[in-house]
């Protein structure tokens, strides 16, 4: 479903990413660690379509969605609500994705005055709407408590079971070990290892 080759991303003068190839094997969670500036979220948004790469090549199967890391950027509207109705009318699906992100408190409230772990939840729950064929998460437990960080990690699974793959950013390394199946270890530009 997804594959990259000999990526090259420059800004200006800087070398983002230096030469980076690797697969994701369909229905697994694969995670990129690394240190702040080592090009983590640039893959990301390669793999997303949002960046075009210098050099390489993209390979992609599916319909992706990515939660950015400034998870704000997601919302246009004045409540949770209207964001949500934003992506989909379908009722089954909004009461369904709204019980797991915990959000039904939360659906009359500005999206702005939300905490930072109910911002990521509610966002996370637009790009859940979209229904993806891989999911692209950039840092999605930053500001997660340990409870709906245990929920998260069921929820992928879930999506798993239903044959979603997973692409996830995080410094959360004890979340990474714990439930995902591969790990990459970008440094500056490069991955560095990337095993089991
Ligand atoms: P973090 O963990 O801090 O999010 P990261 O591993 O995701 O870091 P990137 O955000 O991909 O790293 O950044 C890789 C390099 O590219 C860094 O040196 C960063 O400063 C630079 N960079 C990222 N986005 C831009 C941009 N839009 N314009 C210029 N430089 C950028």
């Amino acid at each position: 479903m997804l594959k990259v080759q000999e990526l090259q991303v420059n800004y200006g003068g800087i070398r983002a990413v230096k030469n980076i190839s690797f697969e994701v094997p369909d229905g697994s969670i694969v995670t990129l660690v690394g240190a702040n500036g080592a090009g983590k979220s640039t893959t990301l948004k390669l793999l997303a379509g949002l960046q075009k790469p210098y050099r390489g090549e993209v390979r992609v199967t599916g319909k992706t969605a990515l939660l950015p890391q400034e998870v704000q950027t997601l919302f246009a509207k004045k409540t949770v609500r209207e964001d949500l109705a934003e992506v989909t009318s379908d009722e089954a699906m909004l009461a369904y994705v709204t019980a797991l992100c915990r959000l039904d408190a939360l659906l009359d409230r500005h999206p702005y005055d939300l905490s930072g772990g109910e911002q990521q939840r509610a966002a996370l729950a637009k790009v859940l709407l979209t229904r993806p064929d891989i999911l692209l998460l950039d840092e999605p437990t930053r500001g997660l408590d340990a409870a709906f960080k245990a929920e998260l990690a069921e929820l992928l699974h879930d999506l798993l079971a239903q044959g979603v793959t997973v692409v996830l950013v995080s410094h959360d390394v004890e979340f990474c070990a714990a439930y995902a199946q591969r790990c990459a270890l970008f440094f500056d530009g490069s991955i560095a290892s990337d095993g089991a």
